[in-house]
């Protein structure tokens, strides 16, 4: 239905736009680059025939397709975001097509012998006589999530083109900022006015998700006392022998590189110490509601048992929450998560429902008033150089999109 072409060409007009957000910056959109893909955005929109094409003063996007039946159906969104990490480079990225991959390595960058193996990344495979875009191996593509963009708005071309297909109004939603954690900080949900939504910003073909990590920071901050080593004794305290109690009192084994699926972690992220002052970074996560509480009582019990060992106050411990589980908001409306695995397996894609060990726009939307599970978008290797999306997966991402609709409209 959508051509390979037609689609490889728009997700290269977007990857080949600089829109690397900056966690450093206050404004939004975080860098001002991000507007040179937004505005061509909002022309593109209104280009192919969308209505009530809108940017905020902050960037965010939003536009309309009505509805082409006249019985009343909910109102559907699709999200993405044009942002892509600061992690690593999104300046001139020049994208490369493998046509037909025939399952061995692909030559990245033959001068920087930069490969990129299924020896390594076996997911490759799964692609073999698809056609590949990858990067030159010196920045990351953008497949996330331009991949996501150019599925929504190739899917509203394509309804646009095709008025047999009968769908209810479907609204569109652009965001900067989310690889900084901000994507969806200032969405207005009422202004988008949808029932539900999607955001199309997962990877693999398939996937399908609708429970994510309750997460939580929490810093911990021991305090020594500093003195001449040669008259310490009985005086000195090194807060850096405190710290290293408080993490060896923590389980072992409950670390993300012991972990997956739903089991929950303490992640020591970072810690910066001297003998008069220790700092520890840490995130705690779980999809367990109960167990989450729990693993932030048991910092703060070992916390106020060190400090009681001590006589005095130590360690303090700020613990903040960061965002929660979308499951509690979308299992009420479960049928959103049916409709999309349904609309995948008439499209012949299994569906990969799994928990995603992390968060997503979708996630915060949630529980802004927005049920929004997340659906794939395709890439692999996201936030990197070996960064790749199948052009047959994009396709597909978007079909998905028009079969939701389609059998939303049957259903209502
Ligand atoms: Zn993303």
């Amino acid at each position: 239905m959508i051509s390979k072409k037609d689609i490889t060409k728009r997700f290269i007009s977007y990857v080949t736009v600089d829109t690397e957000s900056d966690p450093e910056s206050d404004t939004t959109p975080s860098t001002a680059k991000q507007w040179d893909l937004a505005n061509a955005l909002v022309l593109e929109l209104k280009d192919i025939g969308m209505s009530d094409v809108t940017i905020d003063d902050n960037s965010y996007i939003m536009a309309t397709l009505p509805s082409n039946v006249d019985h009343k159906v909910p109102t559907i969104g699709f999200v993405s975001h044009f942002d892509t990490t600061p992690d690593f480079t999104g300046a001139n990225v020049k994208p490369q097509i493998i046509e037909n991959y025939d399952g061995k390595d692909i030559i990245l960058n033959a001068s920087e012998n930069i490969v990129l193996s299924p020896d390594y990344f076996e997911d490759l495979l799964l692609y073999k006589g698809q056609t590949l875009i990858t990067t030159d191996g010196t920045t990351l593509l953008g497949a996330d999530d331009k991949a996501g963009i150019t599925e929504i708005i190739s899917a509203m071309e394509y309804l646009i083109n095709h008025p047999e297909i009968k769908h209810g109004k479907i609204r569109v939603g652009f965001t900067p900022d989310e690889e900084i954690g901000r994507g969806a900080h200032k969405f207005d949900v009422k202004k988008f006015g949808a029932d539900w939504a999607y955001t199309m910003d997962g990877s693999q073909i398939g996937e399908l998700e609708y429970e994510n990590f309750n997460a939580a920071g929490a810093k911990v901050t021991i305090k020594g006392k500093i003195v001449h080593p040669g008259y310490a004794k009985g005086k000195m305290v090194n807060s850096m022998y405190i710290a290293t109690e408080f993490i060896n009192s923590l389980p072992r084994m409950e670390t993300p590189e012991h972990t997956d699926g739903y089991q929950g972690f303490f992640h020591l992220h970072n810690m910066e110490g001297k003998v008069e002052e220790t700092v520890l970074q840490y995130i705690i996560r779980d999809h367990d509601m109960g167990h989450f509480e729990a693993r932030k009582e048991v910092m703060q019990n070992l916390t106020d048992a060190i400090n009681e060992q001590y006589e005095r106050e130590v360690i303090t411990i700020e613990i903040k929450d960061q965002y929660f589980n979308m499951k509690e908001k979308v299992v009420p409306v479960m049928h959103i998560v049916d409709i999309a695995e349904e609309a995948m397996k008439a499209l012949d894609i299994e569906p990969l429902i799994k928990p995603i060990r992390g968060g997503t726009d979708g996630s915060q939307l949630s529980y802004m008033g927005l049920p929004c599970p997340n659906i794939f978008a395709g890439g692999h290797n996201f936030h990197g150089r070996y960064e790749y999306v199948p052009v047959e997966s994009m396709i597909k991402a978007t079909e998905v999109i028009c079969k939701i609709v389609e059998l939303t409209a049957e259903k209502a």
